[in-house]
């Protein structure tokens, strides 16, 4: 079965891993929305999640870097008085000056992330959405901010006043990615926050046209219970932008391509009002706190 996973960072990453255990042949599409250069570095934090994950390093605790990392250059990049709010751990470190020289070497972020897979030993191919600059930028009080500005630095704190997607209707999904939504046999939406992860990759031109006409099934899960996500801002950045924060607003959001959607028990009672919309709506137990509910989860979304 080949299954394609659309996927941001923390949250991902847990299906990413339940995907990954039922040994299915696994794709992996990242956001690019968050890449952000760090003392002079190229960091792309959903690659690298994914990447670390599905090569069994992930800090899976933290839900970011690699697992037993230590951060001694960070903190003598602060004595030398740099920024230090964005940590990157001594052995992170690596990658970042590994795919920033490539890149300055005139690679493609994809041909990068192909190289960076394979010293790493990840046999799932993992993809940039694309190789053209797509930046997240949070309207706050003060203007537009980075989203690793508004989320790490200011701890996504400030009001929320709207979300740009910088550069995207310039940008263009690769080839790469074009051929594996058009072969996959199922396309998962990871539990992302629909704003800040899956919203950039809408954003590029043509790429939800291509997920409604794909021949595969697209089916997500709820990264929301009631209207709290599990983690993180999905609600205030879901508010912001006008939609409804919860289940309900995550199926209008992906409503012109998503065949279903798996959402947690608790919330049934909207079932109602997601299958109005065209889509299927299965309820089941979707927080994940280990492997084996990774899993299991991962074996209902395939089947939803
Ligand atoms: P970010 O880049 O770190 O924000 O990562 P993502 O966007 O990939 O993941 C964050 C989203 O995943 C949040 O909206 C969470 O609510 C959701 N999430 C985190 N853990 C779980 C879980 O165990 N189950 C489900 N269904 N969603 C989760």
């Amino acid at each position: 079965l080949r299954v394609v996973a659309l996927a941001g960072g923390t949250g991902s990453a847990k299906l990413l891993r339940g995907l990954s255990a039922l040994g299915v042949n696994l794709t992996v599409v990242t956001n690019v929305g968050d890449n952000v250069w760090v003392h002079g570095l190229y960091v792309c934090p959903d690659l690298d999640i994914a990447m670390y994950t599905l090569a069994g390093l992930a800090n899976r605790k933290q839900g970011w870097g690699i697992e037993g990392d230590t951060f001694r250059t960070l903190a003598q990049l602060g004595r030398i008085g740099e920024p230090t709010w964005f940590a990157l751990g001594d052995i992170d470190i690596a990658t970042q000056i590994v795919r920033t020289r490539m890149l300055r070497d005139g690679l493609t972020l994809t041909s990068v992330t192909e190289r960076l897979r394979k010293a790493f030993q990840v046999a799932q191919a993992i993809l940039p959405l694309t190789d053209d600059p797509v930046e997240t930028r949070i309207l706050t009080p003060a203007g537009y901010v980075h989203l690793q500005e508004f989320w790490v630095r200011d701890r996504g704190q400030p009001a929320v006043r709207g979300v740009a997607y910088r550069g995207s209707s310039q940008a263009r999904f690769t080839e790469k990615v074009e051929k594996t939504i058009k072969g996959a046999d199922r396309i998962v939406l990871c539990p992302a926050n629909p704003v800040t992860s899956i919203g950039p990759m809408l954003a590029v031109p043509g790429f939800s046209r291509m997920l409604s006409s794909a021949k595969a099934k697209v089916t997500a899960l709820s990264p929301m219970v009631g209207s709290v996500p599990f983690s993180g801002l999905a609600a205030k950045l879901m508010r912001a932008v006008g939609k409804r924060p919860d289940s309900v607003g995550v199926a209008q959001m992906y409503s012109a391509f998503l065949d279903s959607l798996v959402i947690e028990r608790k919330d049934e009672g909207v079932k109602g009002e997601i299958e109005e919309l065209g889509i299927k709506c299965v309820p089941s137990d979707t927080l994940m706190e280990g492997l084996s509910e990774e899993k299991r989860i991962a074996k209902v979304l395939l089947e939803a």
